[in-house]
């Protein structure tokens, strides 16, 4: 075997692309623009070329010439690519629908769960939850007299089990928190969260918005009663691509959601008088929903699928280890510190660094092409994509930010 060159040289993360298995399938984005290194996939991911080519056939063939007519295959879109989601989240069948955005999709099952837990007064979330989250329990809270209880997690370590086994009580109907925190990428121990929250009696919702696509969840093996999350991420479905909720079967029957629409409907097109809900998932819908929004969902699905869970996570983790370890030669020693778990097992597919210019270190990052994001308190994402992010484009993006501290010139 051929010696590896030394870690922290350009050549080293060259090799560590031409063994890379899912290499190939960068070519399957419309990344065009060759000086662009794009590390925020994980707040919009790119456009892969087979979606360009399905809504180009969904607009012209199925909406321009079929026009209404197509209402017959479109009808059961959001069921058929809320499926393929859950290949990807470890749902079996009939239990992910793709409608809504993430924020209504809560909104939507967080009353469902409540009413399901009549008398319990207490919402738990986490004080560091994405902004969507807490302020969708707090309005709910608000509305109904109820007690929403705050999380006090690190910021940077994320949650801690033992936080939710001592706030969570009788009193307790809902806990929601999100698998992958959006700001440091820390990864929450979905099974044993959940089995603590259900030992209290309450229902368990999970967020997947930074997970999906890029860490595997096992919804159904980790016993978890509702989920939500959004497609634009690292399942590439585009903006304003709708997001996706899960509500375990066993569940279904007893659970009412609060948007009574006619897609929810049992007999939708019978226009019946009265409402009377849908049997299974479709139950958890509300309006028509944005049939480009769902084919690119299935698009983007399809290719993660066909990239396989377990590669996925796996190149990942070696993205991200890679990005850590540079960061610890390059950055650390300049003030950076990592805000993100540094044990590889607990960080999902996004590295954080806490550093007092962090603002303007993006922005300096974007001028030069480098495409990261900036997140409060003073910290700056490196968002790693297992489809599209090169290994070279971490080695470019961290030497990058060392050179822009240093105030030295960019490396290109
Ligand atoms: C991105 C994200 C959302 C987005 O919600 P939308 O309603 O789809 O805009 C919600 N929650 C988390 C944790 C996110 O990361």
């Amino acid at each position: 075997m051929r010696n590896m060159s030394p870690v922290l040289e350009r050549g080293y993360a060259e090799e560590l692309d031409a063994a890379d298995p899912l290499a190939g399938f960068r070519d399957q984005f419309a990344l065009d623009d060759p000086g662009l290194i794009y590390l925020n996939g994980n707040s919009l991911g790119a456009l892969p070329r087979a979606t360009l080519r399905r809504l180009e056939t969904v607009i012209r063939a199925e909406w321009g010439t079929a026009l209404a007519r197509s209402w017959d295959h479109w009808v059961d879109l959001p069921t058929r690519a809320g499926d393929l989601v859950g290949e990807l989240t470890g749902a079996a069948p009939g239990q992910i629908v793709v409608a809504d955005n993430t924020t209504v999709n809560l909104y939507k099952l967080a009353c469902a769960a409540l009413d399901a837990r009549p008398g319990r007064r207490v919402i738990i979330t986490d004080r560091d939850n994405f902004p969507s989250d807490r302020y969708v329990f707090e309005g709910i809270a608000a509305q109904r007299g109820l007690e929403l209880r705050m999380l006090d997690t690190d910021i940077d370590e994320g949650l801690d089990a033992g936080q939710v086994r001592a706030a969570v009580d009788e009193d307790t109907a809902l806990v929601s928190l999100s698998h992958v925190a959006y700001r440091s990428g820390a990864l929450a121990d979905m099974a044993g969260v959940t089995e603590i929250v259900h030992a209290a009696g309450a229902l368990m919702l999970w967020d997947l918005c930074h997970s999906v696509g890029a860490v595997p969840a096992e919804l159904d093996r980790c016993d978890v009663d509702l989920g939500v999350g959004c497609t634009y991420k690292y399942l590439n479905a585009g903006p304003g691509a709708p997001a996706f909720l899960y509500v375990a079967s066993r569940l279904q029957e007893t659970l009412r959601q609060p948007v009574w629409g006619w897609f929810s409907q049992r007999d939708q097109f019978a226009m019946g008088p009265a409402y009377d809900p849908a049997a299974g998932i479709a139950k958890f819908t509300t309006g028509t929903p944005s049939i480009l929004g769902a084919a690119a969902v299935e698009e983007g699905a399809r290719l993660l699928l066909e990239a396989g869970l377990g590669p996925l996570r796996a190149k990942s983790m070696r993205l991200t280890g890679y990005l850590v370890e540079l960061g610890e030669a390059w950055l650390e020693p300049l003030g950076c510190a990592l805000a993100t778990p540094r044990d590889g097992a607990r960080r999902g597919g996004h590295v954080t660094y806490c550093h007092p210019e962090a603002k303007q270190l993006t922005g300096r990052l974007a001028a030069a092409g480098i495409v990261t994001d900036y997140r409060t308190p003073d910290r700056f994402r490196f968002g790693l994509s297992p489809l599209t992010t090169r290994f070279t484009d971490v080695w470019t993006a961290v030497a990058a930010t060392r050179d822009l501290i240093k105030g030295g010139e960019s490396h290109d």
